[in-house]
Order: structure tokens, then sequence, then C-alpha cells
């Protein structure tokens, strides 16, 4: 069976190496990989099963964005299967596996900054793979390796009655940070949805025994989004564009009906999607901490991460003019919330280590 999807408009970070780019504001994302890697390197040494009869082997970066972290994520599963490798046959690894890296985002991505910026010695064959990974991306079977960092709050499209006045589920707001019931639970069902057709298109690419890893934000049981810095940030965000609007340059009822396509999903949430597929054992679900992971409470920073992140989404549908001015107007207004965001509850960084049955 078929399920037809809405089209709906797909968001990419900031390309280019420019000052507000990706590639220049990513290390925060960057710190979890540095974390994350030791634990990467213990989970291939001791639950990848490498065939030595085949010298081919995939890796591929899901919502690999424009680099550099993709390289970042990419070398450290090379060097640790190299390492196994090493050890298990004597042989050098370098003379006898040749690594292919798959680099997926979506087709707007910009893909000629993450080409032209490949680490020169990078020791490994690439290709682009274009398309949204909620879809198979790669034949049956060809994976040894998944990755994806940061990228899976991202849903496909807005929840379904979220857009709409005349909806139990509208959300006047743009985000589902603890409000309405209704509007957090069709948050919650997109995900579901979103996360199993991710799940599923994996564990089509995987071989039987290759490992996937996910790493990103989501939020502990019992703390509501709104009780999070994340949250509260959105909700801010959500203040400055009302008052863009009241200011002319943003069409109230527009934006009366204009939501952020993510969702930072509860772990038990993750966790009871990762089951329903069954393809997969969880080996590792766990709270991982980085350096950068409470941002600074410094307007400056987090005007300049929220318009790399979001900026994107809200010129798109608003326009350059008002994006620029949301912007401004959240640095100036950041200092009024401040006291809350040192408030606020943890999130939670995860590390999510799956094998392939
Ligand atoms: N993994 C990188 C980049 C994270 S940014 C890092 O950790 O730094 C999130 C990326 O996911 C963006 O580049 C976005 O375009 C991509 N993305 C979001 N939804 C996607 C989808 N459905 N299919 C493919 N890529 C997607």
């Amino acid at each position: 069976r078929k399920r037809v999807r809405e089209m709906a408009p797909t968001y990419t970070m900031a390309g280019g190496k420019g000052p507000n780019s990706y590639s220049q504001h990513s290390t925060y994302q960057r710190a979890l990989l540095e974390v994350a890697k030791e634990k990467i390197s213990e989970a291939i040494s001791t639950k990848l099963e490498i065939n030595s009869a085949s010298n081919r082997f995939n890796i591929a970066d899901f919502g690999c964005s424009t680099g550099p972290n993709t390289f970042l994520a990419v070398q450290n599963i090379i060097d640790a299967v190299g390492q196994k490798y090493r050890k298990e046959t004597q042989k050098n690894p370098d003379d006898n596996i040749e690594f292919q890296v798959l680099f997926n985002d979506h087709s707007n991505n910009d893909f000629n900054t993450l080409f032209q910026t490949l680490p020169p010695t990078k020791g490994y064959f690439v290709a682009g793979v274009p398309g949204s990974f909620f879809g198979r991306v790669l034949p049956r079977d060809s994976l040894h390796v998944g990755h994806c960092s940061y990228s899976l709050h991202w849903l496909s499209q807005i929840p379904k009655g979220i857009a709409d006045p005349n909806s139990p589920a509208w959300n006047k707001d743009i985000h589902c940070t603890g409000f309405s019931e209704e509007v957090a639970e069709a948050y919650l069902d997109q995900f579901k949805i979103d996360m199993g057709s991710f799940l599923k298109a994996r564990g089509e690419e995987l071989v039987s025994g290759g490992l996937l890893f996910l790493l990103g934000s989501c939020v502990p049981d019992g703390v509501k989004m709104s009780e999070t810095m994340k949250g509260m940030l959105l909700d801010h965000l959500g203040n400055c564009l009302n008052d863009v609007a009241k200011e002319g340059l943003i069409n109230q009822e527009e934006l009366d009906s204009f939501n952020f396509p993510i969702y930072p999903a509860h772990v038990a949430e993750f966790k009871s999607v990762i089951e329903d597929n069954g393809c997969f054992t969880i080996e590792a679900f766990e709270k991982i901490s980085h350096a950068n992971e409470e941002f600074p409470l410094d307007p400056e920073f987090l005007a300049t991460s929220n318009k790399v992140t979001f900026g994107g989404v809200i010129e798109s549908r608003f326009g350059k003019e008002a994006m620029e001015r949301t912007n401004e107007l959240y640095e100036k207004k950041c200092p009024e919330i401040l006291p809350e965001l040192a408030n606020a509850k943890s999130g939670m960084q995860f590390f999510i280590m799956l094998r392939r049955n």
C-alpha cells in the first residue's frame, strides 16, 4: 500500500561558506560528534560483523548538510572499521577495503559546498544521494553503517489540521511547545509516521548485522518542550514574528497558520517507534553530554544560531525583509527572556545505536 503524501516544502540549512552559513555555524552539532567518537568506535569494534570476503564497505550519512560535520562523522566510522579490520585480519585496511561514502540530504541542499570542501586526503569514494530520507535512497541490502545526526527532528510536513483555523488542532502559535493537547498530538502523530518511514527505509537498505547510529536532541520523559531552552526560544521567535506582523511586514493570517515542521520527540516516543518497526535491536539509547549542550545566554549568539537554523524557513514563507527584521527583534528582545532561559529544564542529547536484525 502506498501512502500518498502531500507535497511539503523542504528546508535546508544556509548554504555556502559565509559567516551566516551552516558550515560556519555548526559547532554545536559538531561537539556531539566529538564525544560520540569513542562510543561509535567501541560499537563498531564489538557489534559489527565484517565480512572479510567482501572488500566493499558502504557508509551513508543521512541529512549530511553542507559539511564539515559530516566529514568528521564518516571519518570516525572509517577509522573504527579500519582498526577493527587490522586487528582481526592483521592486514592493512587501506590496501584491502574500499570505502564508499554516500552523502544524503534533500536535493536542494548545497551539495556543491559539500563536494568542494571534501577533505583532500579522504581515502574514500563519494557519491551524493539526494532525496528525502523518509523514503529509500539506496539499493536494498547495500549499506553497512548508517549515520544520522541532528536531522530527525525535521518532519516531512506540517501535521494535519495544525494550519487550519477550522480544525480542533489549529495552532495559532508557531509550534507545539506545550499549550494544546490536540496540537501536541498532531505533532506526535506526524513524528511517528515520519520516523516509522525512516526506519523502514533504513531497514531495507542495511545489510543484516549492519549498524545505524542516530544522534540529536530529544526531550526527557516528563519534561515539556515549553520548559526547555529550545522550546522557550521557539516561543520567543513566535513572539517576534507576531511583532513583525503588527509592523505590517507579515500578514497576520498567514502567520497564524504558520508552523514549524520540527518535533523533538520524548525518549519513550522514540523508543516505541523503533520497537514498532521491529527490524532493529536497540544496542544503545543513551543520554550523551557535550561541551556546547546548553546554549550560551548571549543574545547575539542565539540570534545567529536562530537565523542559520530557521532563517531559511521564515524567508521562504515571508520573504527576506521580514526574516531580517524578525531576527533583529529576536536579538534585541532576547535580554527580556534571559532570566527565564537561565531557569530552563535541561533537554537531552541522544546517542542511539541500532543493529539490523
Ligand atoms: N548532520 C549534520 C547536519 C544537520 S542539519 C550535522 O550534524 O551537523 C539537518 C539536515 O537534515 C539538513 O541539512 C536538512 O536538509 C536535512 N534533512 C532534514 N529532513 C530531511 C529529509 N527528509 N531527507 C534528507 N535530509 C533531510
